[in-house]
C-alpha cells in the first residue's frame, strides 16, 4: 500500500485555498490540511474538506461519446475526432460559439481561446465570468484601468471597517471571510448590505437590508453625504482623478438624500447615518468587498463603478487595509479572464479592437492574422442567437460548462441547445447540456492535471496531478491539441506538458511574464509580475492608474436605475438567487459528494414569515414559484431572516431549477444576466 500527499489548490471558489490530496494506491481517498497555504493557513470549508468525492465517482466519463441513431454511444478517440473535424470544417467563423470554463486551469483556457481564434478563426469565445464577475472586470477597468481586485485578503484582516455589499462570503467564500473575522476580532466595524440576513450579515455590527436592485441609490447617497460633510480625500481626488465635478453634480441631487434613499431602499435612515459615520472615522483603513449580489444586475457594471468611486473619493485605493475587493465566483474566474477567454480581449487584456495588438498576437502565434476589429458574441448573445436565429450560429464547442442549469430562463436555453446544428461538449460528467450534444469528450479534473489557477487576489497557484484521469479521459488542452492536429493546425499546438502551455502564455501576457512553475513552488505569486526577479504585486495602483488617461481614475455621473423587471400586481415579489456553502454552481461536482449532498439534498425557497402568513404557506410546504418565463415546484423555508417582499432560492439543483424563472435581461456593457432580481409569485401546489 502506497500513500502519498499531493499539495494542490481548491477547485471551487475564488478564495484559492491550498490542501493536500491523500492518495492511496493511485486513488484519491481524502484531503488533509496544508498549513503552509497562504490563503487558508490549513483551514478549509465543507467544500474543501468533502468536495473531492466526485473525482472517483462511477459516472465519470471515460470514453468519447458520439451520437448515432439519436443516441450518444461510446466511440474511439479516432472516431470522435474525425466526426468533429469533418463538422467543424463546414462552418464559417461567425457560425461558431465557443464557451470556455473558469473551472478549468489557466493552461486549458489559454489553449481554448487560441483554438477558437486560430483553428475556428472565430471571435465568438467567452466563458462563465460572463455570468458572475464580468461587471467587475468591465467596471474596474473603466475606473482604474485594470479589472482586477486592487488589494489582497491580508488587507481585509487589517482593515478598521469592512464594508460588504452583495456578498454572502461566509457561505460563498468562507476562507476569505475568515480574514474579515480576523479584522472583527481586532475591533473592526463590519457592515453588510444584503436583502437577506445571511450568515455573513449575522456577523456584522450593521446590517443594511436594502431592497434588491437599489445599490446605486445607496452608494450615491453615501457619496452625496461624504462630499457635503467635506470628508473626501482632497489631495487624492485632485491629483489622481478626472471627472469629479460630474460625479459631484450627480450625487448632489435631492433624490439621493438620506430620507429618499431610506424610502427607496426600504431601510432605516439611522443605518445610513451609522455607515457614514464609520466611513468617515475609518477613512484610509476601509476595505470594500463585493460579489455577485452587486454584479448580477442589468446595472452590474455601474454598481461596481459606484463602489470604485466611493473608495476613490475617500482616497482608499493603493493603500493597505483598503481597496475594492471582488470575491471572484469560481476558482479560476480571474485566470480565465487573464488568459483572454473573452470576446473583447486576447490574453493579457490586449484589446481585439487594437490592430497593433492583434498583429502582435498573430506574430507571436506565427499566423497571418487573428480575428480582430470585432467584439465576438458574449454567452447570452450566443444563446439568444441560437434560440432566435439558428441560421446564424450553428455550431458550439463548450468546455466544462452546463448552461441548461447555469444560465437564466432554462427553457429558452434548452431550446437553444436543441437548435444547435453541431454541439461538442467537453466535460468530466454527462450533464443536462451534454444531452443535446453530437459529440461528448471526456476531460480531466483539477486533481488529474498539472496546471495553474489565479484566485480573487490575483494569486497564481498550482494544481498538481495526484492521480490519473479515468479510462481514456485526457487533459483539456491535450484534447484541443488533438482536434487541431486532425484539422491540420498541429504546428500551432506543439506542447508536451502543461508547463509548455504556461510558458507560451507568459510570453504574450505581460502580467504573468515573470511567473514560472518553479517560482510557484512557494506561496504563489500575485500578478502583475513583469520579470522573473519580480516578487509579484500585493496592492495595485499605489502611485498611478496605469493605462488610464493621465494615469488618473475616471469618475463619472452614474444614476440609479430600476431592475429590468419590477414587481407588479401579478408578480408582486422580488426573487433573488444565489449559492450555498455546500454546493457549487450547477452541482455537477458537489452533488456527487456524499457528505455535501446529505447536508443540502435539494432546493428551498426562503419566504419571510409575514409573506408566508399572507399566502397561507407553511414551513416545508411545496409551492409553485412562477414568473413570466416559467415555473418550478420548491419547498418553502419560512424564516424571519429575509426581507419582506423578497424570496431567495439557491441555484444548484436540477430537480428544482431556480433558472426556470430568472430573467434573461442583461447589463448592456458586460452582458451579465440579472440573476439577482426578477418579479415572481407563488401559488399553492394542486393536490
Ligand atoms: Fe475551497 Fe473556497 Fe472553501 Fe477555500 S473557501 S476550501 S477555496 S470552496
Amino acid at each position: 500500500m502506497e500513500i502519498k500527499f499531493v499539495t494542490t489548490t481548491c477547485p471551487y471558489c475564488g478564495s484559492g485555498c491550498s490542501f493536500n490530496l491523500v492518495v492511496k494506491d493511485g486513488k484519491i481517498i481524502d484531503t488533509q490540511p496544508c498549513q503552509r497555504g497562504p490563503v487558508n493557513e490549513g483551514k478549509l470549508c465543507p467544500k474543501g474538506v468533502f468536495g473531492f468525492e466526485f473525482i472517483n465517482s462511477p459516472d465519470r466519463l471515460t470514453t468519447p461519446l458520439v451520437r448515432k441513431n439519436g443516441e450518444l454511444v461510446p466511440a474511439s478517440w479516432d472516431e470522435a475526432l474525425a466526426v468533429i473535424a469533418e463538422n467543424f470544417a463546414k462552418y464559417q467563423p461567425d457560425e461558431f460559439a465557443v464557451i470556455s470554463s473558469a473551472r478549468c486551469c489557466n493552461e486549458d483556457n489559454y489553449a481554448m481561446q487560441k483554438f477558437a481564434r486560430i483553428v475556428l478563426k472565430t471571435a465568438n469565445i467567452d466563458h462563465c465570468a460572463r455570468l458572475c464577475h464580468a461587471p467587475t472586470v468591465a467596471g474596474l477597468a473603466k475606473v482604474f484601468g485594470s479589472g482586477a481586485s486592487t488589494n489582497s485578503f491580508d488587507d481585509l484582516a487589517i482593515a478598521d471597517l469592512v464594508f460588504i455589499i452583495g456578498s454572502n462570503n461566509f457561505e460563498a467564500h468562507p476562507l476569505a471571510a475568515r480574514r474579515i473575522m480576523q479584522a472583527k476580532e481586532k475591533g473592526a466595524h463590519i457592515i453588510v448590505c444584503d436583502p437577506r440576513r445571511t450568515p455573513t450579515a449575522k456577523q456584522a455590527e450593521l446590517h443594511i437590508q436594502h431592497r434588491p436592485g437599489t445599490d446605486i441609490q445607496l452608494l450615491n447617497c453615501l457619496m452625496k453625504n461624504i462630499i457635503e460633510n467635506d470628508w473626501i480625500d482632497h489631495e487624492f481626488v485632485e491629483n489622481r482623478t478626472l471627472g469629479y465635478d460630474d460625479l459631484k453634480a450627480c450625487v448632489a441631487q435631492d433624490k439621493y438624500s438620506i430620507e429618499n434613499t431610506a424610502k427607496i431602499c426600504g431601510i432605516p435612515e439611522e443605518s445610513i447615518k451609522q455607515a457614514l459615520q464609520w466611513l468617515h472615522e475609518c477613512q484610509h483603513k476601509t476595505a470594500f468587498v463585493h460579489c455577485l449580489g452587486i454584479t448580477q444586475h442589468t446595472v452590474g457594471v455601474d454598481n461596481v463603478r459606484s463602489i470604485a468611486f466611493i473608495q476613490t473619493l475617500l482616497g482608499n485605493i493603493g493603500k493597505p487595509g483598503c481597496g475594492v475587493n471582488a470575491l471572484r465566483g469560481q476558482n479560476n474566474v480571474q485566470g480565465s479572464c487573464d488568459m483572454g477567454a473573452l470576446p473583447n480581449v486576447y490574453a493579457g487584456y490586449f484589446s481585439v479592437m487594437n490592430p497593433d495588438l492583434a498583429k502582435k498576437v498573430a506574430d507571436y502565434w506565427g499566423v497571418e492574422s487573428v480575428p480582430q476589429g470585432q467584439i465576438g458574441l458574449h454567452i447570452p448573445e450566443m444563446l439568444d442567437t441560437l434560440y432566435e436565429h439558428p441560421d446564424k450560429v450553428k455550431c458550439m464547442y463548450l468546455m466544462g460548462e452546463n448552461p441548461v442549469i447555469s444560465d437564466p430562463n432554462s427553457k429558452m436555453v434548452e431550446q437553444a441547445m436543441e437548435n444547435c446544428e453541431f454541439l461538442v461538449v467537453q466535460d468530466i460528467f454527462e450533464t443536462e447540456t451534454s444531452r443535446y450534444a453530437d459529440v461528448v469528450l471526456p476531460g480531466s479534473c483539477y486533481a488529474e492535471e498539472d496546471g495553474t489557477q489565479t484566485n480573487a487576489e490575483r494569486r497564481v497557484q498550482r494544481f498538481r496531478k495526484a492521480q490519473d484521469a479515468p479510462g481514456e479521459s485526457k487533459l483539456d488542452w491535450q484534447i484541443m491539441k488533438m482536434i487541431a492536429e486532425k484539422m491540420g493546425y498541429g504546428q500551432y499546438f506543439q506542447w508536451e506538458t502543461s508547463e509548455d502551455v504556461f510558458n507560451e502564455m507568459r510570453g504574450i501576457t505581460p502580467q504573468y511574464a515573470g511567473i514560472t512553475y518553479a517560482k510557484l513552488e512557494g506561496d504563489g505569486i500575485q500578478w502583475p509580475c513583469p520579470t522573473e526577479d519580480h516578487p509579484g504585486t500585493a496592492i495595485l495602483h499605489i502611485n498611478e492608474f496605469a493605462g488610464m488617461p493621465e494615469g488618473k481614475a475616471a469618475l463619472e455621473a452614474v444614476e440609479h436605475r430600476e431592475p429590468a423587471e419590477v414587481v407588479d400586481e401579478e408578480y408582486p415579489i422580488w426573487l433573488t438567487t444565489g449559492a450555498t456553502i455546500w454546493h457549487w454552481p450547477s452541482g455537477s461536482m458537489t452533488r456527487r459528494c456524499e457528505q455535501l449532498d446529505k447536508d443540502a439534498p435539494t432546493a428551498w425557497l426562503e419566504i419571510n414569515v409575514k409573506d408566508a402568513e399572507k399566502y397561507g404557506v407553511k414551513d416545508g410546504e411545496v409551492v409553485v414559484l412562477y414568473s413570466r418565463r416559467g415555473e418550478v415546484e420548491v419547498a418553502a423555508r419560512v424564516i424571519p431572516d429575509i426581507k419582506e417582499g423578497v424570496f431567495f432560492m439557491p441555484f444548484h439543483f436540477t430537480e428544482a431549477r431556480a433558472n426556470l424563472v430568472t430573467n434573461t435581461a442583461y447589463d448592456p456593457v458586460s452582458k451579465t444576466p440579472e440573476f439577482k432580481v426578477c418579479a415572481v409569485n407563488i401559488r399553492k401546489k394542486e393536490a
